[in-house]
């Protein structure tokens, strides 16, 4: 197994603990790879390297085009490597390997959109109301930036953070998920080659709480953006609120997959398909309740039920598996759990429900797509984010309905129309609480559109013109052009 190292200010370092854990691949539920263990003097060192290399020349002194041009390189660089990083990925956290091919293949655009805009980062000048005075504002970076992620996308949601983050010329300090790090220390290996100045980019592994507590909590941090659960989110938020520090939070959802009976029902079956058992419903965005109109209802889960008693279970690393196993065990728990409070809850399971015993699953932690119908809104497993293959069909009677029940959770990330008519496609895409609204197509994500969430999910957004704000902070300077000091007691 690859005993791998933490980098610190452009070394490759052992852990200052002298403990490594673990990476396990969930297909075969076996180790594979030996993690460093980080701990606070880890990160203590890596947030000294990334303050360092934010004020040193080489890189704070860099035109905005030179620190642009960087990142382009970095992307062509994770275009060449997108093959090796996609396979350890895949065999990290068990996802696809066609899913986690086709993000490799996209991440390079995030690092040449925000290296685009690098240069594009402008200040305004100001008609100020007061004479003999000039007031321009400057966009500057905010420093070091703490970028904590889950284990669901790693590599994808760490190029969320980092290519805004490095665009507007600030410094990161990177945690992974311990549940999925190895693809970013091979990752790390890039951006020295890219050209970056040592300490720009530092990767500390480890757990939450012995490196992302310390992390966030560091004096020297200027901001966190972080990605994870929500109850997570809410502590790290706490800790982050005590240091008075910047922050973007995406969080968990239980986003409404929305079913009228207008759609073509030939796309919506595929479109609520994908919204939950892609990915094995570990993605925030997961469509993890299916609203359908009560007129189609029974039709609608008879052909559902079709579609995705055909998934192919097995091995990610297989180009033809559509269904791959839970990344944890901890998840794998936590999903079986819930399929158990679903059948107490009373609501009808109508497939699956139980662990996934097929040859072709072998060890791994797998759990059989499960679709639940005669699910009431009030249902626990309508309301709390399983982060599994686990769907709740619930009814509803018309648009207001469909309204009330997509909306009422405590969170709103996501959601999916399916519908023929542009009115009723217009008005619900105003009427549902949720960051991002699909009509007639599920989990589009693009490196140019804004992405976050409403209510529980998250605060901020990534992506597009409105994530390298997140990393920006505005200066406003004031220039005496009249040449006499006015009233020194009086505010000018
Ligand atoms: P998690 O919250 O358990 O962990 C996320 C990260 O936070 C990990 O790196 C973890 O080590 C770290 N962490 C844990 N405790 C911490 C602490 N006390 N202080 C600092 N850091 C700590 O989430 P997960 O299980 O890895 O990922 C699944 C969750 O992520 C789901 O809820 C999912 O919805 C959410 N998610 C959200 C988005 C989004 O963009 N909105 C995307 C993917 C996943």
């Amino acid at each position: 197994m690859k005993k791998h190292k933490l980098l610190i200010g452009g070394e490759w370092v052992d852990p200052q603990s002298g403990d490594w854990f673990e990476s396990v691949n969930p297909f075969t539920a076996a180790p594979w790879a030996l993690i460093p263990r980080g701990s606070k003097p880890d990160i203590d060192r890596a947030v000294a390297a990334a303050r360092t290399a934010f004020y040193r020349s080489d890189w704070r002194g860099l035109t905005a085009t030179a620190r642009g041009a960087m990142l382009r390189r970095l992307a062509d660089l994770i275009a060449a490597e997108a093959g090796r990083l996609s396979e350890i990925e895949s065999t990290d956290n068990g996802k696809l390997i066609a899913e986690m091919r086709s993000q490799l293949n996209y991440i390079p655009q995030w690092f040449n959109y925000f290296g685009g805009l690098a240069d594009k980062i402008e200040g305004r000048v100001i008609p100020i109301d007061k004479p003999g005075v000039f007031n321009f504002t400057r966009e500057e970076p905010l420093g070091v930036i703490a970028a904590i992620t889950p284990w669901n996308s790693p590599l994808m949601l760490a190029a969320w953070k980092l290519a805004p983050a490095l665009a507007a010329g600030n410094t990161v300090v990177w945690k992974p998920s311990e549940f999925s790090s190895v693809s970013a220390l091979v990752f790390g290996e890039l951006f020295e080659s890219a050209g970056f100045p040592p300490g720009v980019v530092n990767i500390v592994t480890g757990y939450g709480s012995e490196v992302g507590e310390p992390l966030i909590t560091h004096p020297h941090v200027a901001k966190v953006a972080f990605t994870g659960g929500d109850k997570t989110g809410e502590h790290v938020y706490q800790l982050a609120a005590k240091g008075i520090k910047k922050i973007t939070l995406e969080l968990g959802g239980k986003s409404a997959n929305i079913v009228f009976d207008d759609a073509n029902l030939d796309d919506a079956v595929k479109g609520v398909v994908s919204g939950i058992f892609a990915a094995t419903g570990q993605t925030c965005i997961a469509g993890s309740r299916a609203l359908i109109q009560r007129s189609i209802h029974d039709q609608f889960i008879d052909r559902l039920l079709d579609l995705a008693k055909t998934a192919r279970m097995g091995n990610p690393l297989d180009a033809s598996t559509q269904v791959g196993p839970v990344t944890t065990r901890p998840q794998y728990e936590k999903v079986l759990d819930y399929i158990r409070i679903a059948k107490d809850e009373g609501a009808e399971c109508r497939l699956g429900g139980a662990p996934a015993t097929r040859p072709e699953c072998g060890t791994g932690w797998f759990v059989e797509p499960t679709i639940f119908a005669g699910v009431k809104p009030e249902m626990r497993i309508a309301q709390e984010e399983v982060f599994g293959p686990v769907l709740s069909v619930i009814p509803f009677d018309d648009e207001d309905e469909a309204v009330r029940i997509a909306n009422d959770t405590i969170y709103g990330l996501a959601a999916g129309v399916w519908t023929t008519s542009i009115r009723r496609a217009l008005s619900m895409s105003e009427r549902l609480e949720a960051g991002t609204v699909w009509i007639n197509t599920y989990r589009a994500v693009s490196y140019m559109s804004p992405f976050g969430g409403y209510k529980r999910s998250g605060i901020g957004r990534e992506n597009g013109m409105e994530a390298i704000r997140e990393y920006l902070q505005t200066k406003s300077v004031w220039i005496d052009i009249a040449g006499n000091v006015p009233n020194p007691f009086v505010m000018r």
